[in-house]
């Protein structure tokens, strides 16, 4: 399931196959290409974007992004048609993006490969239906798996084992004030939240959180709470 099926996957738009080939900017690595068909919006996305599997998808856009605002980055992952409506690629969405924008904020982007993949390794180990089967939304543990990385925590760690266990919770506290069914965009996007303001708090950082965030993807969720979600 693609977010968009026929159109453009950025925005939806129809797409246009122009007679003569023009140069477009890909929409995710930003490269140069020689190419017959846009959006009506000039959105391109080139084949190897296209085709991208969702882990190396996120890790190569993420390394490639200036992004500070990690809802905006998460909306733009999203789109991606290797992202379905639902899923536990969204476990890795919420460290990958927190990640991403804290070391573009604190100036550590060096440190942004080894530790995306150490939150791709670790999201691993949460299945889909966690949420429901386990009592614990993977988009929560997520944000707890960013809060690890960035205090180094281990088992044993003092801060670094509080304030991972502190954000997990603050998150999974959201998503359970929203009630079920579940949704992984709307779970995503407040565990996303929570660690900005944990951030704000607790690092001294100043996202934005911007709290009109509105979700362009409930109409492919058939289970959408449509006027009771926050982010419809
Ligand atoms: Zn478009
Ligand atoms: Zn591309």
């Amino acid at each position: 399931m693609t977010n968009h099926k026929n159109g453009c996957m950025i925005c939806g738009e129809d797409l246009v196959y122009h007679t003569d080939n023009k140069d477009y900017k890909c929409h995710y690595c930003g490269e140069t290409f020689s190419a017959r068909e846009s959006c009506e919006a000039g959105h391109y996305v080139c084949d190897t974007c296209h085709s991208k599997d969702a882990k190396s998808f996120i890790i190569d856009f993420c390394l490639g992004s200036q992004s500070e605002d990690p809802l905006e980055l998460s909306r733009d992952i999203m789109k991606h048609p290797s992202i379905k409506m639902h899923g536990p690629e969204h476990h890795f969405i919420v460290p990958a993006v927190l990640l991403t924008t804290y070391y573009n904020k604190t100036g550590e982007t060096k440190k942004l490969d080894s530790s995306l993949k150490t939150a791709l390794k670790r999201s691993g180990d949460v299945k889909g239906g966690f949420c429901g089967f386990h009592g614990a939304c993977g988009a929560a543990i997520g944000a707890g798996i960013f809060a690890s990385i960035i205090t180094n925590a281990t088992p044993v760690s003092e801060r670094g084992f509080k304030l991972s266990n502190e954000l997990t919770a603050g998150a999974l506290t959201k998503i359970a004030a929203h009630g079920g069914p579940r949704c992984c965009k709307r779970d995503t996007f407040l565990a996303i939240k929570d660690g900005m303001k944990f951030l704000n708090e607790k690092f001294g950082l100043d996202y934005e959180i911007d709290t009109e965030t509105t979700c362009e993807f409930y109409r492919f969720n058939n289970e959408c709470k449509t006027v009771d979600c926050v982010f419809y």
